[in-house]
């Protein structure tokens, strides 16, 4: 089951903070949303929000058409599943996955056998007499989500459900969430600070800053023409030049008035968008690419980020000629 979500001009004031700024999203059913910014920026209360743990101090959340005001977290068609998932330590996976169904009078065995399902669903099948402690973390992180999962949520809420894992864990069950929603079809909506995260699972990367929705779009958007100076710097890195009337501290250069926006892989021997020769300061090998610290010669003590081919080995002082492949200009806020 899915269902779309509205957000509508959603505003949540602490004292005389401002943790959401007039928030309007419209989410689709079945999409995966990634709601992606930094700590504090408003994620966690806009998840609250539609999942009926708190009340805007203005605005609307409609779930499949329905208005959510007065609508208990516990009636609505959400799941959330938190950071701390925390399982209950003295029931079997099975019981746990079981728990909200049998929260809401469904019998034994459906309820065992959706817990089987569930567990399937996860990678986790035939474990469901096992307990949590006999799990890893990524493990118990997928009970979680089939606990969540198996009251059928017309959208699932996810918290940071991956920030306890380490790295290679959680790119791992990146993948397999991303998986896992493709075949359920619920609506998923999940809070991360972390853009190769956001890049690796979302349909569309929401960035929010300060209470405010900054940029959104499908991953690919988001990071190659972004809307705004914070959004281009949030899902990496990017060199900027300030031009106006076609000159920059590097020359002439043929853009509109703004900051010109280029990302380290755009930069090379080959792009049209000609930069001047540049010198080598200092080179760093990173396996997918060689990264190089270089400094235009018409611009002493100016750096730029270059991503260059793994198999680059420039000397340091050497110098390259270098262009932009890709680029955007954005207004200075
Ligand atoms: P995020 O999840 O993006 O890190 P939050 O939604 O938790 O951000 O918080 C947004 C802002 O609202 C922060 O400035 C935070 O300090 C504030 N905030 C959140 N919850 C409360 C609360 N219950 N009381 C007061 N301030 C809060
Ligand atoms: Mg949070």
């Amino acid at each position: 089951m899915t269902a779309g979500v509205s957000i509508r001009s959603v505003t949540q004031r602490y004292g005389s903070a401002l943790a959401l700024d007039h928030v309007d999203l419209e989410i689709a059913a079945g999409e995966f949303v990634v709601l992606l910014g930094p700590s504090g920026c408003g994620k966690t209360t806009l998840l609250n929000i539609i999942g009926g743990f708190a009340e805007p101090s203005s605005g609307s959340v409609l779930i499949g058409g329905r208005d959510m005001r007065g609508v208990a977290a516990k009636d609505r068609p959400t799941t959330t599943v938190f950071q701390d998932y925390a399982l209950f330590p003295h029931m079997t996976l099975a019981e746990n996955v079981g728990f909200g169904l049998r929260m809401r009078g469904v019998g034994r065995e459906a309820r065992e056998a959706t817990a089987d399902a569930m567990l399937s669903l996860v990678g986790l099948a035939g474990r469901g007499g096992r307990r949590p402690h006999e799990l890893s973390g990524g493990q118990r992180q997928r009970v979680a989500l089939a606990r969540a999962l198996a009251v059928e949520p017309d959208v699932l809420l996810l918290d940071e459900p991956l920030g306890a894992l380490d790295l290679k864990l959680r790119r791992a069950m990146q993948d397999e969430l991303k998986a896992i929603q493709r075949r359920v079809g619920t609506t998923f909506v999940h809070v991360t600070h972390d853009q190769e995260e956001a890049m690796a699972i979302a349909d569309r990367i929401v960035v929010m800053n300060g209470g405010r929705i900054e940029d959104q779009g499908p991953p690919r958007e988001v990071y190659l023409r972004p809307k705004s100076l914070f959004s281009a710097g949030f899902m990496g890195e990017v060199n900027r030049i300030s031009v106006k009337g076609g000159v920059s501290r590097l020359g002439m250069l043929p853009v509109p008035d703004g900051c010109l926006c280029i990302r380290p892989e755009a930069i090379s021997e080959r792009g049209l968008l000609r930069l001047g020769p540049c010198r080598v300061v200092e080179t760093t090998f990173f396996g997918t690419h060689l990264r190089a610290m270089v400094e235009p010669v018409a611009a002493p003590g100016f750096t730029l980020k270059v991503h260059l081919p793994q198999g680059a080995a420039p000397a340091v002082g050497a110098v390259l000629d270098l262009g932009a492949e890709d680029h955007v200009v954005l207004q200075e806020a």
